[in-house]
């Protein structure tokens, strides 16, 4: 079990991390969530109608991974999510949901975002995948979620928006943020029609290069 100031510190930068998901436009009228790893078998993870004004430290919620909480607020209605990402992914310290718009104009779609440009690879692959629509807060949206984070760090939630992992918190909110830049300039690329994507090779050229700068 994490020690104590471990704990305050995850919730001070939980916190901040809403916060500044808010500042960023991510998480209008609190569609969204954050949560981070804690110890072996927990998280902490933002309360269900937190606005970046009302979000303190003492806000988090800690859940463990079977959904055991308690203490007057309720976790985010999708911790079932967050829960399984953790469970199914060893690499997950952080993970970031948003409704923000740009991802949400992708997924309502139901089509993966391309590999129209190579940054679309951070994300570990050619293209980020849109997973089947399935009603907020249930097992089976967990599951859909947590089996496309195997391959990839984020998904597009058909119908709904994404979620992304990564090592910490701060790199999640970037990842969340990168998807949303991505899913715009995306949208733009369209009104020319369908864009060009990278092929085989140039993924292959672009893998090679990112994991020797240490960037994958
Ligand atoms: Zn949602």
């Amino acid at each position: 079990m994490a020690d104590n100031a471990e704990e305050d510190a995850l919730r001070v930068a939980l916190a901040q991390q809403y916060r500044y998901v808010g500042s960023l436009g991510l998480n209008e009228l609190a569609s969204g969530n954050l949560s981070c790893r804690l110890g072996a078998d927990a998280m902490l993870i933002s309360p269900g109608g937190a606005t970046p004004e009302s979000m303190q430290p003492e806000s988090a919620v800690k859940v463990t991974l079977d959904g055991a909480w308690a203490g007057e607020r309720k976790p985010s209605s999708e911790w079932r999510m967050h829960a399984a990402i953790y469970q199914q992914h060893a690499a997950a310290g952080a993970v970031v949901h948003t409704h923000s718009d740009y991802c949400v104009a992708v997924a309502s779609h139901n089509q993966p975002l391309p590999g129209f440009h190579y940054l679309v690879g951070s994300f570990g692959g050619n293209d980020v995948p849109c997973v089947s629509y399935a009603t907020f807060g249930t097992d089976e949206l967990a599951r859909n979620a947590a089996n496309a984070l195997t391959d990839r760090t984020a998904c597009l939630l058909g119908n709904h928006g994404m979620i992304c992992r990564g090592d910490d918190l701060a790199s999640a909110v970037e990842a969340a943020h990168r998807l949303e830049i991505m899913c715009r300039q995306y949208v733009l690329a369209r009104q020319l029609g369908e864009p060009d994507v990278l092929n085989d090779a140039q993924w292959k050229d672009f893998f090679e290069r990112a994991r020797a700068a240490g960037y994958l």
